[in-house]
């Protein structure tokens, strides 16, 4: 067996360990004789799974008792409807922070919901920064204010957290556990787990509990954040697999040294990788250098005619998912914490024969 260099935005590389881990206990879940897959979430074993995958992942960001911490399902984009359904009355203003592709549809779904007010955008800018917050005009008593932390298109992320006046609130999907948060700043966070957490089909939901429970009249029982807090996330069927697996990653970077070695990992392998486009005269990197992601890392050739070479090329050597989004072009490479140093090492060895033959 050979396992690639998988760099996809998502669904995206998962670590080697949890892999095995999930295939030796696949058919017989700890001496229980049957399944994750098989097991009803009403068993003391799910439970069990549940309970431990929630406490680790607590463990890992800090989360206080104030918090929920929610397993659902319907992914990040279902969040873009549920913030203002259970977070503001139809009539409330929320602030928007526009620094890419995510937001956008973020801000299409709540505008649908609440009045959206556009604080602060990079769309002149092409979506390649952060504009400073200096700029920002927020609205005073805004129902909350909307970030995305890392725009996994463009390649867009907040280095610092931004205080505002209203609760904060995060799509921290591409960048969740790649570096500490203070989870006390925010009033509510959620993540698509595909990305840094574990299998599609699962999103993990970090909300403060007093802005838990105001849902506006007439949501329905399963949008209700309150709802799934009251049912320990279990009001219906959960993920329960991708739950499970979840549960297997928070364990496994615990005990690679938890999120702040992710953090220290996540600096060289991105570090890496953008010294090698400042190097070169072939390689150009769009995004504002102070802005730059740490985990998806969009770049262009000089010549796009090469493009499909490119690819094709590293395809061959076992580089997977290099091409960039349809809205940017190029290539990007997403640098999640199971995407190795080997990994990247192998992509920059690459870049620069390539250069070398072809640039
Ligand atoms: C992937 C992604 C989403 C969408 O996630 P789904 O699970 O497909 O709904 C939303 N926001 C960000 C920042 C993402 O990276």
């Amino acid at each position: 067996m050979t396992r690639a260099f998988n760099f996809s935005p998502g669904p995206a590389a998962l670590p080697e360990a949890v892999l095995e881990q999930a295939q030796a206990e696949l058919l017989d879940y700890r001496g229980t004789g049957h399944s994750v897959l098989e097991m009803s979430h009403r068993s003391s074993e799910f439970i069990e799974i549940a309970a431990s995958a929630e406490a680790d992942f607590r463990e890992l960001l800090g989360i206080g008792g104030d918090y929920h911490v929610l397993f659902l399902q319907g992914g990040a984009t279902q969040q873009f409807a549920l913030v203002p359904m259970n977070l503001a009355a139809a009539g409330d203003t929320a602030d928007y922070i526009h620094t890419g592709s995510w937001g956008t549809k973020a801000i299409k779904e709540a505008s649908q919901l609440v009045r959206v007010h556009v604080a602060a955008s990079s769309e002149k800018q092409s979506f390649t920064c952060v504009p400073p917050a200096s700029e920002w005009r927020l609205t005073p008593n805004a129902a909350y204010c909307h970030i995305t932390t890392n725009e996994t298109i463009g390649g867009v992320q907040f280095h610092d957290y931004p205080d505002v006046g209203a609760p904060l609130v995060a799509d921290m999907s591409s960048e969740i556990l790649s570096r500490p948060v203070d989870v006390s700043r925010f009033g509510l966070i959620y993540a698509g787990a595909q990305k840094n957490i574990g299998p599609a089909g699962l999103v993990v939901v970090v909300v403060r509990k007093d802005l838990a429970g105001k849902a506006r009249p007439g949501t329905p029982s399963i949008l209700d954040y309150a709802v799934h807090a009251a049912e320990d996330s279990m009001f219906n069927t959960p993920p329960t697999f991708a739950w499970y697996l979840a549960g297997l990653v928070f364990a496994w970077v615990k005990a690679e040294g938890g999120v702040a070695e992710m953090a220290r990992r996540s600096a060289r392998k991105a570090g890496r990788l953008y010294a090698a486009i400042e190097a070169s005269n072939f390689y150009t990197a769009p995004v504002a250098k102070a802005d730059r992601s740490l985990m998806n890392v969009p770049f262009t050739l000089a010549d796009a005619t090469l493009d499909a070479a490119f690819l094709a090329g590293a395809e061959e050597r076992g580089l997977k998912n290099l091409k960039g989004h349809r809205s940017v072009g190029g290539m990007r490479a997403s640098l999640y914490n199971a995407v190795t140093e080997a990994a990247v090492d192998a992509l920059v060895g690459y870049m620069q024969e390539f250069e070398a033959e072809r640039g």
